[in-house]
């Protein structure tokens, strides 16, 4: 197998209470699994793919065979964006980021509040499935934004920072369909460490 599921950067039960042991158990060895092995069905007889990451792969979409283009387009996307999801959540998580990225967003959305605002605005009224984003551009400029399905920002030339799963799969056992309940909750997930950690590399 080209791509390989991860495993979790910390117990099922971890980012309990606001997203429940079952929710990540379904989330990660269910969608995401079936995510991975549909990516590397796909990909079976083109090991020149293979041998590229995810985020190249996606990053270049037009250089993938006509055939499984929007194939790819899903089951990568669903791959990576699931891969990088993880990596930005995590138990005694919450709060605000500090240093450069607090003043990157300071600059960009005028305050760690508006911000917040706005990634809350995204991910509440983006209509049905999808992730809602922070993004920075080949200048470094951030932004917030939503994506279709499993649409990822590498395809539009901008490198992913933060990250949160609409889709009612990440929600759903615990929040049924109170989709801003589960946001809310969410923000006490979010890893600002690893967040700062991409920021920094996206600027070299
Ligand atoms: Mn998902």
């Amino acid at each position: 197998m080209a791509f390989q599921l991860p495993a979790l950067p910390y117990a099922v039960d971890a980012l309990e209470p606001f997203m429940d042991a079952k929710t990540v158990t379904v989330h990660h060895d269910g969608h995401h699994a079936t995510y991975t092995n549909n990516l590397n069905a796909l990909l079976e007889n083109h090991p020149d793919l293979q041998a590229k990451s995810i985020e190249d792969i996606l990053r270049n979409l037009n250089d993938v065979p006509e055939e499984i283009r929007t194939a790819v387009r899903n089951q990568g996307g669903g791959y990576g964006n699931h891969n990088f999801f993880w990596t930005i959540m995590g138990p005694n998580g919450g709060g605000e980021p500090s240093a450069e990225l607090a003043a990157a967003i300071a600059r960009d959305f005028g305050s760690f509040d508006a911000f917040k605002q706005q990634f809350t605005k995204a991910a509440t009224t983006h209509f049905g499935s999808g992730w809602a984003w922070l993004v920075a551009d080949g200048t470094g400029k951030l932004s917030v934004l939503s994506t279709a399905n499993q649409d990822s920002p590498y395809s539009n030339g901008l490198t992913p920072l933060l990250t949160l799963d609409v889709w009612e799969h990440a929600y759903y056992l615990k929040y049924q369909s109170k989709r801003a309940d589960f946001i809310n909750a969410w923000w006490n997930l979010v890893n600002w460490n690893q967040v700062a950690e991409y920021h920094a590399d996206s600027r070299k």
